[in-house]
């Protein structure tokens, strides 16, 4: 079985690629996807520590938002790491996300909590790419929270008053960065109410036509009439159905290994990317 969907200290996952893929091999996972947050930082760390018969699938969960405003994010799995145009729009958002994070603590800092941007970058390992969880982690270090978790329920939320969005192209825009990249594009949590508002069961329609791969139906945030919803959608436009965790290490609930993508429906989305790119020791 194969977990699509991971995180690393390269984002705001708490294990570093090397722990990630050591716990991946001890739940006897086949393989993983490293889909860290706008980064392909954690790529070289996982590749050096990969395990013999497992199977490594580098990608990495890009920031979308629709032009009315709807976060999506969108796994790009198996794509050209040399890329010009996919890497610019990386590291676009990257550095977007570093003045957005000052303009939430500055807000933070107005409704008298005491907390600097020194102690929110404290939280991020070295290159890492910057986002509400570090800032979670610094509220935590504060005392003004107790977990992650608390802090998105009281303020970090995408309701709250200090949310603020950061830079982000449209899904439509992602799905051909990465198609055109040799990558495949699959829509993560797409029904994640939790997290704020959702997209329609009709914005698939724009997405299967820019090129979209799979569709992430088994996940935690989803119930199960929204996975039975999505396995229609999925079939309806000839597109793979996955499952995966969204494992974040201590920074979640959420097991590795708790949701899987069989080896078939794998091996029908590897097809449709444009050489093997699957690493394996
Ligand atoms: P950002 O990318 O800065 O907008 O932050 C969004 C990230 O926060 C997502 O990747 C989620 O994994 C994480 N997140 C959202 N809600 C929660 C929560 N309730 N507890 C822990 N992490 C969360
Ligand atoms: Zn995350
Ligand atoms: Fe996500
Ligand atoms: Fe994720």
């Amino acid at each position: 079985m194969f977990d699509l969907h991971t995180h690393s200290n390269a984002s705001d996952g708490t294990d570093s690629p090397a722990e990630l893929i050591n716990k991946a091999h001890a739940v006897g996972l086949a393989g993983i996807a490293l889909t860290d947050h706008d980064t392909l930082h954690g790529w070289t760390e996982a590749m050096d520590h990969l395990r013999p018969g497992m199977s490594l699938i580098l990608g990495s969960e890009i920031s979308c938002q629709t032009t009315d405003g709807i976060s999506v994010h969108m796994l790009g799995l198996l794509f050209d790491a040399q890329n010009q145009p996919l890497l610019d729009t990386l590291a676009k958002t990257r550095e977007n996300r570093i003045g957005r994070m000052e303009r939430i603590v500055a807000r933070l800092n107005e409704a008298g909590y005491e907390i600097t941007m020194q102690d929110v970058l404290a939280q991020l390992s070295d290159d890492g790419t910057l986002g509400r969880p570090h800032l979670a982690d610094a509220l935590i270090a504060k005392k003004f929270v107790a977990s992650r978790e608390e802090a998105f329920e009281k303020l970090l939320h995408n309701d709250s008053k200090f949310y603020i969005p950061h830079y982000s192209p449209t899904p439509e825009e992602v799905i051909k960065l990465i198609k055109g990249a040799g990558g495949v594009a699959i829509i993560a949590h797409p029904f994640a109410s939790l997290r704020g508002r959702i997209i329609s069961t009709e914005s698939f329609a724009g997405m299967a036509e820019a090129g979209l791969d799979g569709v992430e139906v088994s996940h935690r945030d989803h119930t199960l009439e929204q996975r039975a919803l999505l396995s229609d959608v999925a079939k309806q436009y000839d597109i793979v159905q996955t499952g995966a965790s969204d494992y974040h290490g201590n920074g979640k609930l959420n097991l590795l290994g708790e949701f899987t993508t069989s080896q078939q429906d794998f091996e029908r989305l590897e097809a449709r990317a444009d050489q093997r790119r699957v690493v394996r020791a």
